[in-house]
């Protein structure tokens, strides 16, 4: 990476005097945090809010373990999944009734896909691809293979600057990522999905990466489909429900493939027929996993606890502060060990990560900053067409993330580099969990 800047170095101090301007400082009290770990992972597994731990413990020993079965009515145990979808929608910029908090991103993902294919293809049964991004996450790319195989459709992977070029007539579902898990560039939401309507086309957008990270506005864009993850930016704990939002113009339209009785109009009337509930509620599958629901929720109550400081404009804000500062201070302080950004300086481009290249080392780079409790990943280079590039990644969760912590991370990375630390062997083994 070459260094662009010519103003004054950052120093410590200088970081110091943001976290003391922050107007989210406050937030990092609801989260457990160990004290001395800069953790930039909060885009894979999110932190522990504080109130869950008790949430959790009131949950199985107050409303199962006393009350029982009655909790399904006295705790409103049945209908959490709507309550949480509701709690979630102003962040992604949908309506409430229009989202529910359940199953898991991969399994929501089946659902939604199956509908978009059955609508467009009602319209236009010579609509037989699925065009997708060739880097996408694997989730996503394998459950549209095998939706693909199930039905005799095709797949089409592409470049990102070829999406426009492949949204021909025989398409009948865009399938993107909003921000991609290993560069952490972002589309163009809206624009994007106009394209695809304009030429017949449906969306579905995994917000995997995006809810609770970035500005989220699904019915402005006018999407038709969107899933997401519980456990990265919302903090629902690891396995959290993932959630599912359908425009209602398509809710109500088709039953989604996986038709168990929790997405019935009526569930405890047994009926042997099933009469799909209006809406989303049809997109819950069976019986809900209430513990995890609750972790969830206590995830989406620091949202909450965000509005007053300024939202998600305060959030993003902060986000790109970060993510600048970063950068800026790698070039700065890292120039001449071979690092490149695989991600975007264009804000209107950019998630909540930073993404760095390196042909090599990149892994036991990530595991000598995890030794000095600098918690960030590795990815795989994409084996693309390009130099073979690996990418160290660190995603910057502005609801506990200080600009103090970067001038830590940053720090630690410059050691790493400049001892030479990273080429010991200790480092350089693999785990299964990368
Ligand atoms: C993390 C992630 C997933 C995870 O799916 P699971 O079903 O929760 O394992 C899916 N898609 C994308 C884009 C992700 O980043």
């Amino acid at each position: 990476m070459t260094t662009t800047t010519t103003a004054t170095p950052t120093t410590l101090q200088d970081c110091r005097a943001l976290d003391a301007q922050d107007p989210l400082r406050s937030l990092r009290a609801h989260f457990t945090l160990p004290a001395d770990t800069v953790y930039l992972d909060g885009n894979s597994l999110g932190v522990l809010p504080t109130a869950t731990a008790a949430r959790v413990a009131d949950v199985v020993a107050r409303e199962w373990g006393q009350d029982l079965i009655r909790s399904w009515n006295t705790a409103s145990w049945f209908d959490l999944p709507q309550r949480l979808g509701d709690q979630l929608a102003p962040w992604i910029g949908a309506g409430k009734g229009e989202v529910v908090c359940t199953d898991s991103t991969s399994i929501n993902l089946y659902k939604v896909l199956s509908a978009a294919l059955n609508i467009a293809r009602e319209a236009s049964p010579a609509r037989r691809r699925i065009v997708s991004e060739r880097s996408n996450f694997p989730t996503d790319l394998y459950i549209a293979e095998g939706l693909c195989k199930e039905r005799g459709l095709e797949l089409v992977l592409v470049e990102p600057e070829d999406i426009p070029s492949a949204l021909t007539a025989d398409v009948a579902v865009l399938m993107l990522t909003h921000v991609n898990y290993r560069t952490g560039a972002m589309h163009d939401m809206a624009a994007t999905t106009a394209a695809a309507h304009a030429a017949g086309i449906l969306t579905v957008w995994d917000l995997a990466h995006s809810a609770g990270a970035v500005p989220v506005d699904l019915q402005g864009a006018g999407a038709d489909f969107s899933i997401g993850c519980g456990y990265k930016y919302l903090n629902g704990g690891p396995g959290a429900p993932a959630f599912v939002w359908v425009n209602p113009r398509h809710a109500g339209r088709f039953w989604q493939p996986l038709s168990g009785w929790w997405g019935h109009a009526a569930p405890f009337r047994f009926t042997p027929d099933y009469q799909p509930a209006a809406g989303i509620g049809r997109y819950l599958c069976g019986t809900q996993p209430i513990i995890s629901l609750s972790a969830l929720q206590c995830g989406l109550d620091v949202f909450d606890a965000a509005v007053p400081l300024g939202g998600m404009p305060a959030l993003r804000a902060k986000s790109l502060a970060l993510t600048d500062l970063f950068i800026r201070m790698v070039e700065e302080r890292c120039a001449g060990h071979g690092l490149g950004l695989a991600t975007p300086r264009d804000h209107a481009r950019r998630g909540s990560q930073v993404c760095l290249t390196r042909t090599e080392g990149a892994y036991a780079i990530v595991q000598a900053l995890i030794a000095r409790k600098v918690i960030g990943d590795f990815r795989q280079g994409d084996g693309g067409t390009g130099p073979h590039l690996d990418i160290l990644r660190f995603g910057f969760t502005p609801l506990y993330i200080g600009f103090e912590d970067v001038w830590n991370a940053v720090e630690h990375l410059r050691q790493v580099l400049e001892t030479g630390e990273w080429r010991r062997p200790e480092f350089n083994q693999t785990n299964a969990v990368t």
